[in-house]
Parts: C-alpha cells; structure tokens; sequence
C-alpha cells in the first residue's frame, strides 16, 4: 500500500450515513496491468505526470488495495428506465472511493468495474475492457470538446474473462467528477417515503454542491431551477455535436448537469434526427432528436423527488407547491432554446443575433438530413465555405438548395469568420470505429492505439495529422452495432 505524497482523502459523501450506501471493498482484478491513463485528467487532479508509477498505483487502481484514506462504497439509487419506474437500483458495479483536494476544488473517484455490490441484482460488478475504452475515451474527448462530463482517468486491466454475449476480459475505469450524485439518488428516497433521508440528501447536495441554493426561500425549488437550466446547457452542447446518449434514464442524469455513464453513446456520422445509437432501444425513445424533450421528462422526474420536500399544510400549499416546481422545471424550455440558438450561431459563423438566424440553422439542418450529410464533417466544411465551398458541396445530393441556402448564409455571416468557426466546429470526435479500432488493438494487448487516439481527441479542433481521424468511416464500419451490454 502506498500513496502519492501528502494525497489528503475526504468523504463527504459517506458522512451522509449508512441509508445511503454500504461500504465495501473491491473485488480487485487478478494480475492487473495498465491499459490507459489521462495525463489531461491527472492534470485536473494536479496529480504528477508519473503518478501510475508510484508503488501501489496499479494495486490501488485494479482494486486490489485501498490507499489510506480511501473508503470504498456503493451508493443506493433508483430510477425511471425507458419511461418506467424501475425501482430500486444502485452502484452495481461503481465503488466511490471518495473525494481528493484538486487546484478545481473536492473531486470524488469512483472505481466501475470493481465487483459485486449490493446493488448489482443479475449483474456481475464487472466491466469489460471494451466499453471501458469507450468511457475512457469519450469523457476525455468531451471535455476536451468543452462539453461537461464526469473525466476518465484511468483503465486497469486482467485477464480475468467476464461473459457478454462472447467472452470477453475484464477492466477497471477511474472515474472523476465533482459528484456522481443522479436524479435517481432523490427519486429512491421520495419514493420509498424516507423523507428523514431525502431531506439530509438535499440539505447535503445543497450544501457541497450548490451552496448558492442554500438562502433561496424554498432551496429544493431553486435546487431544481438549477439543475434544470445544467441540464438545457448540456442538451444544447449534445446537440450541437451530434452526441447521441443512448440510454437516458433518469438514472443516469447527473445533478451537475454532466454527461454520465457512456454506454452505448454514438456521435452521428450520416444526419439522421431519429438516429438511435443504442441497438437495444428499438422504440427509439432516446433518439437524437428527442434528447432535448427526454430530459424535460426526467427533470420532471426528479422533480416528483423534490415534491415531499414542499410545505403541505393545507390543500392549497400543496398546488401551489407543485407549481412552483413545475415552473422551475419549465426554466428548461427557454434556457435550451437560447443556448442551443447561440451554438448555432457560433457554428455558423454569425455574429450578433438577427431575426432570421433560427430559420437559417433550421435550414441548414434540413439540408444536411436530405442528404444524411455527415454531421461533424459538414459545420467543418461550412467552416472553409467561404473560401472552398466545393467540398461541402460533395456532401449534398441537392446542390442547387444548398447553393440558395449558402447564398443566405453568406450574406449574413461575417467575411472573417472562418477561424471562429474552426474553433467551435470540431474536427476529430469519437465515432465508433474510431474507437472500435483501439478496443480490437487493446483486445490484443496493444494499447498503443488509446494513447494516440487519447492525444487526438485532446485537440478536436486542429486538423489531425492522420486525416482518416477526421474522415468518414470505412466501409467495414457500416454494420458496427451498439448494444447495452457492457
Ligand atoms: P446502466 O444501464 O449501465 O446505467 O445500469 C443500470 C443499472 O444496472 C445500474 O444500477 C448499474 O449499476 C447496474 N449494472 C449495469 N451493469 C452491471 C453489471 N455488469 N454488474 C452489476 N450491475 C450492473
Ligand atoms: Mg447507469
Ligand atoms: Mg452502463
């Protein structure tokens, strides 16, 4: 056991006490070994560059070993899957480890992949180095978008063989962020009438995590204001990247308004508003385009978990609470509208705000879906249009439209806005087969293929050396399909 020098654990949340997690240690992998690290993370951290070399980092980081000060437990959650109360859920395979004193102030980590828990139901605690590589890869490259999202910092791995629908080894990722606190944390405890309980959470949440709620007169109503406008802020950021979440139950939302739990995430490649990335989601109920409405419905969710927080002294009391929360909710509507208009402009190079901006995006947008234009390929070639249009124009089956509607965007946006919108549009994001190609390395244990993508993804908006980073996918990777399974 070891531990980088004066590293000071604190475990805020475990003071909360034993309604709220149990404690446990990990089930460490067998004969660990590196797979990946963030030096981007580490620097959040303010960890040094060679902190995977200090003694006891891998055993620590396998969950073979508890450096001191950690305090390894699974929380207790619950939460509406696909539209659906799905009762009592949990940390069935994350284990907080609690919270360390960075220069961005308490960050917690949190081990996935770490064993049986209480709470892993049918599951088996573990997490395979497949989806492992694509969480690691894509918290990196989100935050490096600028877009919130809990950060990666490390993949541990074994050989030990977990079952999926092949047999495949096992991994560890350590996570970071603020909090892994979900809209499911207050949903359980609403729901199973532990309202003793409820209260300590958001007297806590408030405290750490939103202090400025702390004075408002009724602080869980403007603990969800802000929560709901986090949440518009981050639809806006995964819309106007083309990030598609996958599996959005209100369990998987963050109360920080982060990206949280990559599953079976997908950039778009070719435009498609119905898009659905997650194989298992046949209904399409988390399709791109209905992201945005989704987490409207999970806020209201959450609100349900705030409700028994509100006074109810008489009849009267009670609607007019729920009124005020569904307000607060309803701050959402606007907030996404603005911010997502404002994203907009940036990608297409407009400044200032005029009345014919909205339709002039909408357009675009249009465009783009008649032609399942690539979407991150499209806003980079929109990016140089104004100069070359020639290569965006080889995206589009109707040139003579895109002609007319180029002709409205030049005459509005400003004649130097090509640099700006480099800097917004990205060049490089995670598509599957990028991804798909450092998993099929790693499975032959050459890891090499996550530390170049990692540094590629570190800088989405330079134009990579490689150009197949930022180009479409290759054939083989039309039938690439992803699943829950994880
Ligand atoms: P997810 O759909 O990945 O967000 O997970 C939903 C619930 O299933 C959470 O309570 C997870 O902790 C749990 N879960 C997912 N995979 C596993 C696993 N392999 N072992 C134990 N629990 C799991
Ligand atoms: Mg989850
Ligand atoms: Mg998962």
């Amino acid at each position: 056991m070891n531990a980088l020098d004066g590293l000071a654990w604190t475990n805020r949340f475990a003071s909360l006490g034993p309604d709220f997690f149990t404690e446990l240690p990990a089930q460490g992998l067998p004969d660990p070994y590196w797979v990946a690290h963030s030096p981007a993370c580490a620097e959040v951290l303010g960890w040094p560059a060679d902190w995977t070399q200090r003694p006891g980092a891998l055993a620590a980081f396998a969950g073979n070993t508890s450096w001191p000060g950690m305090r390894p437990l699974a929380s207790v959650y619950s939460g509406h899957q696909f539209g659906v109360w799905a009762g009592q859920l949990g940390d069935g395979r994350a284990l907080w480890l609690g919270e360390v004193d960075t220069p961005a102030g308490p960050q917690e980590l949190q081990l996935k992949g770490g064993g049986l828990t209480p709470y892993s139901r049918r599951g088996d605690g573990r997490a395979v180095l497949r989806s492992s590589i694509r969480e690691f890869l894509c918290s990196e490259a989100m935050a490096a978008l600028g877009v919130p999202t809990t950060r990666a910092l490390c993949i541990t791995g074994s050989r030990l063989p977990v079952i999926r629908e092949s047999v495949e080894t096992a991994a560890i990722v350590t996570r970071v962020a603020p909090s892994f606190v979900r809209f499911g944390h207050f949903e359980h405890f609403a729901h199973h009438q532990q309202l003793d309980a409820l209260r300590r959470l958001a007297d806590w949440f408030i405290a750490h995590h939103a202090p400025e709620c702390a004075d408002a007169p009724e602080p869980a109503v403007a603990l969800l204001r802000k929560v709901a406008l986090q949440t518009a802020d981050l639809m806006a950021h995964w819309q106007s990247i083309g990030f598609c979440h996958g599996v959005m139950n209100t369990d998987n939302m963050s109360m920080l308004g982060l990206t949280l739990d990559y599953g079976p995430f997908g950039f778009m490649d070719g435009f498609d508003p119905g898009h659905v990335c997650n194989h298992s989601d046949d209904r399409g109920r988390y399709a791109y385009a209905r992201q945005p409405a989704v987490a409207f419905w999970n806020l209201h969710a959450l609100a349900q978990g705030l409700l028994p927080l509100l006074p109810i002294d008489r009849e009267k009391d009670a609607e007019a609470s729920t009124e005020r929360l569904l307000e607060a909710v309803e701050g959402y509507r606007e907030r996404f509208a603005s911010q997502m208009l404002a994203r907009m402009r940036a990608k297409l190079g407009l400044a200032g705000e005029q009345d014919g901006d909205q339709a002039l995006a909408d357009d675009f947008l249009k465009l783009m879906a008649a032609s399942r234009a690539d979407f991150t390929i499209s806003f980079r070639r929109l990016s140089r249009a104004l100069s070359t249009p020639e290569p965006l124009r080889d995206l589009f089956i109707d040139r003579e439209a895109l002609d007319a509607w180029l002709a409205r965007w030049r005459a509005r946006t400003a004649a130097d806005a090509e640099a700006r919108m480099l800097a917004v549009n990205p060049a490089v994001v995670l598509r599957n087969h990028l991804a798909e190609g450092a998993i099929r390395a790693a499975q032959q244990n050459d890891f090499t293929e996550i530390e170049r993508l990692l540094k590629v993804l570190g800088r989405p908006f330079d134009e990579p050396a490689l150009p197949s980073d930022a180009a479409l996918p290759p054939d083989w990777a039309q039938g690439l399909e992803v699943s829950c399974s994880s």
